[in-house]
């Protein structure tokens, strides 16, 4: 039925040592950038092209641009006042050029020599002295060049500190050369007919070596032709993956959360909650409940804005599995956050006399001793805690369900730990998001997921208010009405995280603005929690702010999720042009939780950026966490939305789920109808794509 098998060396099994120029030290470098094999090296895509298959006269070089460019040389001379530097004259007929060096050695200064020919391939920039070159790429040679070597446009690609762009020319040179003949044809002709698509090796061929005269910005577009055609099948080899996925779940075994006292067990715990359960909300817990009597495994996200009242919902689920007799474990990813979801699950569960086991790094091995005990006999049914939850000697006696909240933070792999901790039996498990994703995404994340949404928010809610300020000519307003509010006994935050890399700079942000708010605020008081102080330390930080023993609480992102105050309405953003959309949704999510009107000031420094500026319009714009996600995912993409370019969880060679979403729809149809008629060319394609990404196949 297929006539692929024919040609049958695997590329994968030619390692990239055997490439001329990479030995051991090399290939570990280029093992960052995921190329071990010839394969990788033939889908390793090029992210632009440089032209310099012709000279551009110096008269037309325009600056910013990069250019070829040749020119005899007139003038060398090195400056030594100021940095030193080597600055060379060229003219080409046309016009001049001015190269200048600030790294060079002794023997590179003596090459150039006046009358010699300089070939030289950078980026122009305009200076009042005239055009120039700052360390251009260059050859020197005695005569005037005709014609560049190059015949073919000149891929830059994606690379990683140590690995030159000359080191990836050579080895795709090697992979196009060599390997390019055996690269097989996977895409079935009807299928490549249909939508008109070149061939791979062709596809490969145009990508890596376009060809001079072709349209640059055209190439990197998606639909030109070459790339269509690898997007197509990459994302149909994504499809396939996933229902492999989907089939082997569907062989998993769970323990069915069943049991004749949860009804009512249930109804009791909502009758007392002191509050109606949103509509959103019950129609979610229903199913929620549905797929926890099953023994197949939930596997379901639930998405709501930032006090949609998430939390509530999780405590039903664990009610139903608590009354079914079996355990749960509850896990955030900071311990703030974790903290938060064991004060609300202990004061709603005591009442239903169930005990909450709390587990955490800094819990001593003193303390640890007898939760693990009552959690090994089955004594304790649930358990609070951070990733500390799956580590050694964490063992369950029956572990029914998982339940994770703000799950976006999560790589698979931990997830993946805590599901065997359920001894051969998956347990079901509930994530919970407040960065909701459109549903095909979702799906294509997530593996095999389902996905139930809260979209409404408890009733009462007054709506926030959000203004944006330049910090340099308004901070002093700003002071003024922080004051105004703590007067009115209202409680502020003030957020003044610089950047979120270094806990170090940001700490130091805070100790100055806590010094000018001291001095400017009196009888205002202050307290400060930033992400250097230990557990303990912020946990009183937080306890002395809840019980307004503090005014105002001048913190770093650490308040980002998970804090409940409803006497504070004012919020404070600074540097808010640094932070990306669903970070200030979160912060701002902070107020809005009480019976007064609620205000959050964005202060930013000029300039803003254009994607600075978007982000601040849609903040004051919208209070809605969807519309609020669905920008952020057009500027961002879905890697960093979800957190998983640090996870690792999905990463394409050249589609983009997001960009590529039209494809989505037709690629299940292909998908179905390959599987149908080619079914030994779908573990081919498996091989070739999802090998990649291996952890997520494994998910
Ligand atoms: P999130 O979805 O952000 O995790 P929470 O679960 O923390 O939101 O809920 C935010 C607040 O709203 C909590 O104080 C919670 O008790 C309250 N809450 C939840 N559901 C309702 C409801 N139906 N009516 C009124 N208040 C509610
Ligand atoms: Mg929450």
């Amino acid at each position: 039925m297929d006539s692929y098998d024919k040609k049958d060396v695997d590329l994968r099994n030619i390692n990239i040592t055997k490439f001329s120029g990479v030995g051991d030290k090399v290939a570990q470098k280029l093992a960052k950038l995921n190329l071990h094999n010839a394969q990788d090296v033939l889908f390793h895509m090029p992210f632009r092209y440089e032209d310099r298959t012709q000279y551009t006269s110096l008269n037309s070089a325009t600056s910013n641009t990069s250019v070829l460019a040749r020119g005899e040389i007139t003038d060398v001379v090195q400056l030594s006042h100021g940095r030193r530097s080597l600055v060379i004259q060229i003219n080409d007929g046309s016009g001049r050029l001015t190269i200048r060096m600030f790294h060079f050695s002794y023997s590179q200064r003596q090459a150039f020599i006046v009358g010699r020919w300089v070939e030289c391939f950078g980026e122009v920039v305009l200076r009042p002295t005239g055009k120039e070159m700052i360390h251009p790429e260059y050859r020197i040679v005695t005569d005037k060049p005709n014609r560049p070597k190059n015949d073919r446009l000149t891929p830059v690609y994606p690379s990683t500190d140590g690995v030159s762009q000359h080191l990836l020319r050579k080895i795709s040179d090697q992979a196009l050369n060599k390997y390019l003949p055996q690269v097989q044809e996977l895409l079935p002709m009807e299928l490549i007919g249909r939508y008109q698509f070149c061939s791979l090796s062709e596809a490969l061929q145009a990508l890596h070596r376009p060809t001079a005269g072709v349209d640059l910005e055209a190439m990197l577009e998606t639909d030109s032709p070459p790339f269509q055609r690898l997007i197509c099948e990459e994302l149909l080899s994504f499809h396939l993956g996933m229902q492999r996925v989907r089939m082997e779940r569907q062989k998993e075994r769970s323990l069915s959360l069943v049991s004749e006292k949860s009804e009512q067990l249930i109804e009791r715990f909502i009758q007392n909650l002191g509050f109606k359960l949103t509509n959103a909300q019950n129609k979610v817990v229903a199913e929620i409940i549905v797929d926890l009597k099953l023994s197949q495994p939930m596997m379901r996200l639930v998405q709501g804005d930032v006090g949609s009242g998430k939390t509530v919902v999780a405590a039903v689920a664990v009610l139903q599995a608590v009354s079914a007799g079996k355990q749960v474990a509850i896990m955030a990813p900071t311990e703030l956050l974790a903290e938060q979801l064991l004060r609300h699950m202990s004061s709603w569960l005591s009442e239903m006399d169930i005990n909450v086991g709390w587990l955490a790094g800094k819990v001593t091995a003193a303390q640890r001793r007898p939760i693990l005990a009552d959690l090994a006999s089955g004594e304790l049914k649930v358990l609070v805690g951070t990733h500390a939850l799956f580590q050694k000697g964490v063992e369950f006696h029956e572990l029914g369900l998982v339940i994770i909240d703000e799950q976006h933070r999560f790589g698979v792999g931990q997830r993946l730990a805590l599901r065997d901790k359920a001894n051969g039996i998956v347990p079901h498990q509930l994530v919970m998001s407040a960065t909701p994703i459109p549903r095909t995404l979702a799906m294509s994340f997530y593996a095999d997921i389902d996905v139930s949404t809260i979209d409404e928010l408890p009733p009462g809610r007054i709506p926030i208010e959000t203004v944006v300020i330049n910090a340099d000519m308004k901070r002093d307003l700003v002071i003024e009405r922080v004051y105004k509010a703590c007067l009115a006994k209202t409680q502020v935050y003030w957020v003044c995280s610089l950047i979120d890399e270094s806990e170090h700079i940001n700490a130091q942000a805070v100790a100055d603005v806590e010094q000018e708010l001291t001095t400017r605020l009196q009888n205002v008081r202050i307290g400060v929690i930033h992400g250097r102080l230990k557990p303990a330390e912020k946990e009183e930080m937080m306890r002395r702010f809840r019980d307004h023993e503090i005014d105002l609480l001048l913190a770093t992102t650490v308040i980002e999720v998970g804090v409940d105050v409803p006497n504070a309405s004012l919020m404070i953003i600074e540097n808010s042009e640094r932070m990306g959309l669903s970070q200030l949704h979160q912060l701002r999510g902070r107020v809005g939780r009480g019976s007064q009107k609620s205000v959050c000031v964005l202060m930013y420094r000029a300039p803003l950026s254009e994607n600075a500026k978007v982000r601040l319009q849609t903040m004051r714009e919208t209070n809605d966490g969807f519309e609020i996600a669905r920008k952020d995912l057009e500027l961002r993409g879905p890697g960093e939305l979800l957190g998983v370019k640090q996870t690792g969880a999905v990463s394409m060679r050249v589609a983009n789920l997001v960009r590529d979403q039209h494809w989505l729809s037709a690629v299940e149809e292909d998908a179905q109808w390959l599987a149908e008629h080619y079914p030994a060319n779908v573990e081919l394609l498996l091989n070739r794509w999802l090998a990649y990404q291996q952890q997520y196949a494994n998910a």
